[in-house]
């Protein structure tokens, strides 16, 4: 009584009694199992029942209560979207997902009031749904003179009319609860009034409501007997823990407390990824680190320093990339994967579109890293993104936010997830000695925003061409025993023979028991550095920022970013052991792995230089492209009008000991650059 009394008190400002199922049901267990049911009537009652308890002046100030019950019984009516069946049309329901899309909040009109514009008389009209009503005549129940609708006209008195704020919302089953490779189903709802614009797209919901149908309409052939299904919502809870869903019992709990002590926990877990692909230990070591992920920090001045690793593997085609991304998009307890050619309209980041599903109001459309929020977003073939999604981009790995703002819709999203993405180069292969942002389709800014850079080559190379080809052909032998020992009846192949060949491929450890120890590593795991782990980081970076370079500016090998990885991949590897110390171990892991991609991304005639990835010119050529400028100046000065023979130019480079046909290609540069032209055939002049 004293929830209502409070809640009347309050109204407009408040306008629901919210009630969590288990309270009502110890109130009243008939009831409670009776909304269940029938929730209209429930509902309806309820919420009658509530005002004949108000006084009447309270009553008259047009006070209405919503009731709200939220907390249903998970067991029973918590459905999947995948499994609603005509049964559950008319029954509350809770429904579990992620959201995917939200309309603006517009009212609706719930009681139009109309004035016969002939006998001024007034009447009112319930709506319902999107079309709007109008009357058939003048009713004379209503105290109007009753002329038909023809021979009269009616004026809508928006003032007097009764208007209620609605929203569209577009949920998906989450990544979590999805059988392995299958497509996330949707399903539509709408909710009214106050409990409207609470939610954002990317946020996990429980939301309570009816299940409701909707006649199909055919323009050619009208009214159809199928029908739509969509949800009345009653009630939102929102679900803000990460990997809630992921249940460890005692004896999980144990078996992941023993791994973690074992010496050879790392080898197990970079061993359980990808199995089926060969080598690639190096890169699996970085995978096995991203999903454990580093420390995400809320720092006192109010800024956040992400805990995401993200991760670029470039390389040539046929690598096995798209089949990495995919193992770990399921593996992660909270994977997304998806292509950068992405099909709808809000992309990788997030869009505000104005289609069907908004019924005319503009609609907020998460994409692949919003959906992603605090997992993992693997994105194949990032190279061929959209234009809007590159400037989105930058924003969402660093800030891990995406604003948009278009037409009605401002809102920022959250994107608080990893970003393990691969791209093919431009012309085919890799090339090793040219710098990674001229080969693929991403600006330099861009890349430097990764933790960690992969080139993967297909170098043929005997000794590995050898294993390699041994370990597919005996997976696919296994694959083949497996399949003829299931299908045919006197199978000549024992058990032992399919375990034989498929040895290699079969994970040590079960894909959901890994999942289960990273969900309870990023939970319950916060490691800190120890004195030894700074020192030996402070020291690689000091090391190598010092790294002598040629000529007047030297190289800048590495600069506060990769700081921040080597600090984020230590984080992770202290988790990987569910060990609460950072220890020299964790720092050493981690300068193992920036040495080895730096060496393979950024390395300019054999010194590491951070700028063939950060500004796409490395540090040699940087130097080669001054002294060309100067050789340019110097030649066309005087008389020559500031006009110069190319050949010239490049003889002149070559006395000086440049290499010719590098001195081409930084002429081909300077004039894509815009910083020299032709101004006729075989002429260079400055800028
Ligand atoms: P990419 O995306 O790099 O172009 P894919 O992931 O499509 O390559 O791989 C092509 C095929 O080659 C896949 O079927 C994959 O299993 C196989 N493959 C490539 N490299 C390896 C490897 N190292 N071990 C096992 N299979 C491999
Ligand atoms: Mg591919």
């Amino acid at each position: 009584m004293s929830k209502i009394f409070e809640t009347a008190d309050a109204f407009p400002d408040k306008k629901s009694i919210e009630i969590e199922y288990w309270d009502l049901d110890s109130f009243d267990s008939e009831f409670a199992e009776y909304l269940l049911i029938k929730p209209n009537n429930s509902l309806y009652n309820s919420e009658k029942a509530i005002l004949n308890l108000l006084p009447a002046d309270i009553v008259d100030r047009g006070v209405q209560l919503h009731v709200r019950v939220s907390k249903l019984p998970s067991e029973t009516v918590k459905i999947g979207i995948r499994d609603l069946r005509a049964e559950h049309l008319g029954k509350f329901i809770a429904i579990d997902g992620l959201v995917r899309k939200t309309t603006e909040v517009r009212p609706m009109l719930r009681e139009a009031v109309f004035q016969c514009q002939r006998c001024y008389g007034i009447l009112k009209v319930p709506q319902e749904g999107v079309a709007f009503k109008e009357p058939l005549d003048c009713s004379k129940e209503q105290g109007g003179c009753g002329r038909a609708a023809t021979s009269t006209a009616f004026k809508l008195l928006t003032e007097k009319s009764q208007f209620i704020d609605t929203q569209k919302l577009e949920i998906q089953e989450s990544p979590e609860g999805l059988r392995a490779g299958a497509q996330p189903e949707r399903l539509s709802m709408y909710v009214e009034d106050d409990i409207v614009g609470q939610i954002a797209p990317g946020d996990r919901i429980v939301i309570n409501g009816i299940l409701r149908s909707q006649q199909r309409y055919n323009r050619v052939r009208g009214k159809s007997t199928l029908f739509d299904i969509f949800l009345e919502g009653n009630s939102i809870e929102l679900r803000e823990k990460e990997f809630e869903d992921v249940k460890i019992d005692d004896k999980e709990m144990k078996e992941i407390k023993k791994l973690a002590k074992n010496p050879n926990v790392y080898d197990t877990i970079i061993e359980s990824i990808a199995p089926s692909i060969y080598g690639m230990i190096v890169e699996k070591e970085a995978l096995a680190l991203q999903l454990f992920s580093g420390v995400r920090k809320h720092m006192p001045d109010n800024t956040k320093i992400r805990g995401d690793i993200h991760i670029l593997l470039v390389g040539d085609p046929g690598t096995a990339k798209s089949q990495l991304l995919e193992y770990i998009s399921h593996l992660s307890p909270r994977g997304i994967y998806a292509s950068g050619k992405s099909t709808t309209a809000a992309g990788l980041t997030a869009a505000a579109v104005r289609d069907e599903f908004g019924e005319g109001r503009w609609t907020l459309e998460a994409g692949a890293l919003v959906l992603a929020d605090g997992g993992i977003a693997c994105i194949d073939e990032i190279d061929k993104m959209s234009s809007q999604d590159r400037s989105a981009l930058h924003e969402a790995m660093e800030q891990q936010e995406i604003h948009v703002a278009k037409a009605g819709i401002t809102a920022s999203l959250k994107s608080r997830c990893a970003l393990l993405a691969a791209a093919n180069p431009k012309y085919g292969r890799f090339d090793e000695y040219q710098p990674i942002s001229g080969q693929i389709d991403m600006a330099p800014a861009l890349l430097s925003r990764f933790d960690v850079i992969f080139p993967v080559k297909d170098k043929p190379d005997e000794a590995t061409d050898k294993s390699m080809a041994e370990h597919i052909l005996l997976s696919h032998l296994g694959g083949e025993i497996k399949e003829h020992r299931s299908e045919s009846e006197d199978s000549q192949f024992s058990e032992a023979d399919e375990k034989t060949a498929l040895k290699a491929v079969i994970p040590i450890l079960e894909p959901e028991f890994l999942r289960k120890y990273i969900a309870h590593a990023r939970r319950k795991i916060y490691p800190v550095m120890t004195p030894d782990a700074i020192q030996d980081i402070t020291d690689f970076y000091v090391q190598l920022r010092r790294q002598e370079g040629s000529g007047d500016t030297p190289a800048v090998a590495i600069t506060p970013r990769q700081l921040e990885a080597l600090v984020r991949i230590s984080e992770a590897s202290a988790r990987m052991r569910l060990s609460e110390k950072i220890t020299s171990e964790d720092s050493e892991r981690a300068i193992k792995i920036t040495q080895y991609y730096l060496k393979r991304v950024a390395s300019d005639s054999g010194i590491i230089d951070i700028d063939m990835i950060a500004t796409g010119v490395g540090h040699s050529q940087r130097g080669r492209i001054i002294q060309l400028m100067d050789i340019i100046r110097d030649l066309s000065t005087g008389d020559k009008g500031g006009i110069t023979d190319e050949e010239e130019v490049i003889e002149n480079a070559e006395a000086k000991g440049l290499d010719r046909d590098q001195v081409v290609g930084d002429i081909e540069k300077l004039l894509r650059d815009g910083r020299i032209f032709k101004p006729s055939e075989k002429k260079l002049k400055l800028v």
